[in-house]
């Protein structure tokens, strides 16, 4: 007879960590199964002595775990104490495979060929193990990687380091103390990365540590007979195509959900778009009932948030109301807000007066307004000025707005109304940054 526990938890992370933390306080019957040899496969292959931050900062952290800024040795540190502490049942090795059934009655394979039963399952295997490949000729060979242990293991190289994220980023400037670095990023700017890190690189360009090419994009990789530099990475630049004698190419390029299995476990994604994110209740529940999904398979790119996450769905599955971390905080953005509504009510108002957020993910649409301002102005109050700095994308979501364009006798009045949208338009895509509301959007 197989095993059996009340919550199966898949995946140790900061998601599945907290959450088998929780269920061990409150002593329900769990296991939490980790494929790899230790806790936080994901936080352990980070570059050594990596600062890890713990965005958003005004969102409180719900876990039984520790988590604040250090480094990735302190964090994965104290989890390990809170593991022992609270008698968490891990089992380390412990490869999920398959998982069948539905609420109250699951079974999990593993790669050992053992079964294991639950009532429910938390399913928190992150995106890592699916990294987007660079996809090109060539992209099989030796020199290409796609995470970085131990900067200080390279030296004299010459390294390019495809991306323009913050992973890109933290990479190229640790190697570029004792190594040649050449960013290889497809955009013309650094749009997607924390405040931080932009600066960090645009200083190391700028003090020529390191070069970067921008609007470049990888088009094949070849081995070279030349011992010196023993591979030669083919670019398409906006000039034409170079080519580029390396010893080894770090591809930073974020990760994909493995859409295969998670689908075997009849989690349902509302479309085929690889980089879509699975169906959920905003309770984290998906289409099977019992199977709940957290952490950044759900979409949510950030540690504090998968452990947040992982609190909250072990409160769901006991029964225990449990608002969202976040909820207080949207409840005081939203108060000055005409009207006594509650929290979703409004989220849900807004996604269905703005036509652009319609389509988003409802739990990222709640990331996406934690990480924006209310503006409430009077009748005739100015928003901004013409030549004032603005980079905020302003939306509407009840009145009129009229944008003045032109100068003198050429100036004429936009009127814009509910549903429409304004400021700056390049906009960043993903979870950081209305009724007028404001928003910066970006992942790890
Ligand atoms: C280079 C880099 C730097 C980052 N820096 C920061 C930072 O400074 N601050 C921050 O907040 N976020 C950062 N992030 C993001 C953060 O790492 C993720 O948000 C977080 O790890 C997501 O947690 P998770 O629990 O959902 O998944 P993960 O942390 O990816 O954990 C998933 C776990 O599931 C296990 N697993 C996978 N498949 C199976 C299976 N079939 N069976 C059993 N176990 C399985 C994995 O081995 C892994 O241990 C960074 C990410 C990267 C890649």
């Amino acid at each position: 007879m197989s095993e059996r526990y009340h919550i199966a938890v898949v995946g140790a992370g900061p998601g599945g960590l907290s959450a088998a933390a929780r269920a061990a306080q409150t002593g329900v019957s769990h296991i939490l199964l980790e494929q790899s040899p230790a806790h936080a496969n994901t936080i352990q292959r980070y570059q050594k002595g990596k600062h890890v931050m713990a965005e958003p900062g005004i969102l409180p952290l719900r876990s039984p775990l520790k988590f604040e800024v250090g480094t990735r040795e302190k964090i994965l540190g104290e989890w390990a104490d809170g593991l022992g502490e609270h008698q968490v049942n891990v089992r380390y090795n412990a490869d999920v495979t398959a998982i069948s059934g539905s609420r109250g009655d699951f079974r999990l394979t593993l790669k050992s060929g053992e079964e294991i039963s639950a009532e429910y399952v938390i399913f928190a295997i992150g995106l890592q193990g699916n990294p987007r490949r660079l996809g090109v000729p060539g992209d099989d060979l030796p020199c290409v990687q796609y995470t970085l242990d131990d900067p200080d293991e390279y030296k004299d190289e010459t390294i390019l380091v495809v991306g323009a994220g913050d992973a890109a980023i933290e990479n190229a400037v640790a190697l570029s103390k004792q190594n040649k670095v050449i960013i290889v990023n497809r955009s013309g700017e650094f749009a997607r990365c924390k405040d931080g890190n932009l600066a960090l690189i645009l200083k190391h360009i700028e003090e020529e540590k390191l070069d970067c090419l921008y609007k470049t994009q990888c088009s094949a990789l070849s081995a070279t007979p030349e011992a010196e530099k023993p591979y030669l990475l083919t670019l398409s630049t906006d000039k034409g195509e170079i080519n580029m004698p390396c010893h080894r190419i770090i591809a930073r390029l974020g990760a994909i959900a493995p859409r295969k299995f998670v689908e075997s476990c009849g989690i349902r994604f509302p479309s085929t778009d690889p980089a879509a994110l699975p169906e959920l209740s905003p309770q984290y529940e998906s289409s099977v009932p019992g199977l709940y999904v957290i952490g950044a398979l759900a979409g949510y790119p950030l540690i504090k948030q998968a452990m947040n996450q992982g609190y909250e769905v072990v409160e769901s599955i006991m029964g225990r109301e449990c608002a969202p971390a976040d909820e207080p905080l949207l409840a005081k953005k939203f108060a000055r807000l005409p009207g006594r509504q509650s929290v979703s009510e409004v989220l849900a108002a807004m996604q269905s007066t703005i036509p652009l957020f319609s389509d988003v993910n409802p739990l990222m649409f709640r990331e996406l307004i934690l990480g924006s301002e209310i503006h409430v102005p009077v009748a005739g109050e100015a928003i901004f000025r013409r030549n004032d700095y603005t980079n905020t994308f302003f939306s509407i979501l009840s009145g009129s707005v009229e944008i003045e364009v032109g100068e003198g006798a050429g100036a004429r009045r936009i009127p814009l109304s509910a549903g429409q949208f304004f400021g700056e338009m390049g906009f960043r895509t993903s979870p950081y940054g209305n009724g007028l509301c404001r928003q910066r959007l970006r992942p790890y």
